[in-house]
């Protein structure tokens, strides 16, 4: 039964309507259990009109204090999810926790309201942080393209959100299978030959190992001893071009299994990208048949390593060297022989040159090196035990086997006084025609 619109006024003319009729019916039966009717007079039947009043108004009182309070509570905590709703970003889930949560203190209707209101509080704040987690986890696709740091920045993403222990992730770079990132895994290297790991890149499908707690996982492969390990392919278009290996304690939920799809999806494109990026910077920087550095960014390293002797005052070491009668051997033995040959001089270039220094292929059947630290002397040393290890050097391709000479030509700043990095590539191109001109499979080295 309603009278007003606001349920305390209905409550206040009730409760004091009530304490009117309990003042008008109080000296009737006082007068029925015998009082005599001299002590009913209008004094006594008021101060039991306002005693009727007195008692409703502090029962309405009572009820505002104890029930209006939380209900009071109750709305303004409503009101406060309800603003954060049109602004979900602002909200911090941990925060809210603590704050929009109502204590529940009564074993009744309003306690009962309460602990529902806080599970739509909690389930609102779960959504949101799945909502915000899948958010921060596709940011990092669009703001990394290094493939290394996006596999630790997933990798650390994933583990929280799945509360591994340990994982780690495989990338296929061309047909071996790289670790980008590892977290508590002791021996990284020795899970890329296990079987499970080729399955998985082979198959493609999610594989879910559960342990019970009586077996030990004896692998030697993590810290600890996982009830669950998860593997899960990076798919993308159909091809495998990673995996994804989480560890656990604990068995993973459903929820976190079937959400888990939605992180991979997001991984496989960023991991997309950062492989074509890769891919890229690779074409871009290096000659595709020898995968030495082209002649473009060779030439700009020299030059850094030019300003760099220049600032040190140490001295640049430069070996420029050609294969000879090249095109006899393309003739004789054809161009798929040849090309060998390229492939290995380069073998034998990187074999005799240091961590440091650069190798380019500077033209067809030429190819330049950049010595940093190395003086006239090193060069001639080098450069020397270079053509000796060609002269030496046997290609065999089927059933030929075919043997070539290179000339050399090499020089060493600030040995030879030079202006620009231009004229210490000339004098090395000069010193090589001098070595081509006194007969080849030689080593010319001056200033
Ligand atoms: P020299 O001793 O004077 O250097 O004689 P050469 O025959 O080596 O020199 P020339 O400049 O006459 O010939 C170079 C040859 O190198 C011609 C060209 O077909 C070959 N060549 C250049 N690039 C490649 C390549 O990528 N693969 C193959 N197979 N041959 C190449
Ligand atoms: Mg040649
Ligand atoms: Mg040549």
């Amino acid at each position: 039964m309603r009278l007003t619109r606001k349920v305390f006024y209905d409550l206040a003319l009730f409760m004091i309507g009530f304490g009117l009729v309990i003042g008008i019916i109080f000296p009737i039966f006082v007068r029925l259990i015998g009082i005599p009717a001299e002590y009913i007079d209008a004094l006594f039947v008021a101060l039991c009109l306002f005693a009727g009043v007195l008692v409703g108004a502090f029962n309405v009182m009572l009820a505002r204090t104890i029930v209006g309070r939380r209900m009071k509570t109750l709305s303004e905590r409503m009101k406060y999810v309800i603003n954060s709703l049109e602004n979900p970003k602002a909200i911090n889930p941990d925060e809210c926790l603590k704050t929009c949560i109502i204590p529940v203190d009564s074993d009744d209707v309003i306690g009962e309201s309460s602990q529902s209101f806080n599970d739509l509080v909690k389930s609102f704040l779960s959504t949101l942080q799945s909502e915000q987690s899948m958010r921060n986890f596709t940011e990092i696709f669009t703001n990394e393209l290094d493939l290394e740091k996006l596999s630790e920045k997933a990798l650390d993403h994933l583990l929280k959100y799945t509360q591994s222990s340990a994982g780690l992730i495989l990338v296929d770079k061309g047909g071996t299978i790289d670790i980008t990132s590892a977290y508590l895994i002791k021996h990284p290297d020795s899970i890329t030959k296990l079987d499970i790991i080729h399955k998985s890149f082979t198959h493609g499908k999610r594989m879910l190992f559960e342990f019970t707690e009586d077996v030990t996982v004896e692998t030697g492969l993590i810290d600890f001893h996982p009830k669950v390990v998860l593997l899960e392919p990076i798919n993308y278009k159909g091809n495998v071009l990673g995996v994804v290996l989480l560890a656990s304690t604990s068995p993973f939920s459903n929820l976190v299994l079937d959400t888990l799809d939605v992180y991979i999806h997001g991984l496989s494109l960023g991991m997309h990208n950062a492989l074509t990026h890769d891919k890229l910077e690779q074409i871009a920087i290096l000659d595709p048949l020898t995968k030495v550095f082209n002649r473009r960014f060779g030439m700009e390293r020299l030059k850094e390593e030019y300003s760099h002797s220049l600032r040190a005052t140490s001295p640049l070491g430069l070996i420029m060297l050609d294969i000879d009668h090249f095109k006899k051997v393309n003739d004789t033995y054809g161009h798929i022989v040849g090309d060998q040959c390229l492939i290995n001089i380069t073998k034998i270039l990187r074999q005799n040159l240091r961590k440091g220094d650069v190798l380019m292929r500077y033209g067809g059947e030429e190819f330049l090196a950049i010595l940093p630290g190395a003086s006239m002397l090193e060069v001639q040393k080098i450069a020397e035990q270079i053509r000796r290890f060609t002269e030496e050097h046997t290609i065999r391709y089927q059933d030929q086997e075919i043997k070539v000479t290179i000339s050399i030509g090499g020089t060493s700043y600030p040995e030879l006084d030079i202006d620009n990095v231009e004229e210490l590539v000339k004098r090395a191109d000069t010193n090589l025609y001098q070595s081509k001109q006194t007969g080849r499979n030689k080593v010319t080295v001056s200033s």
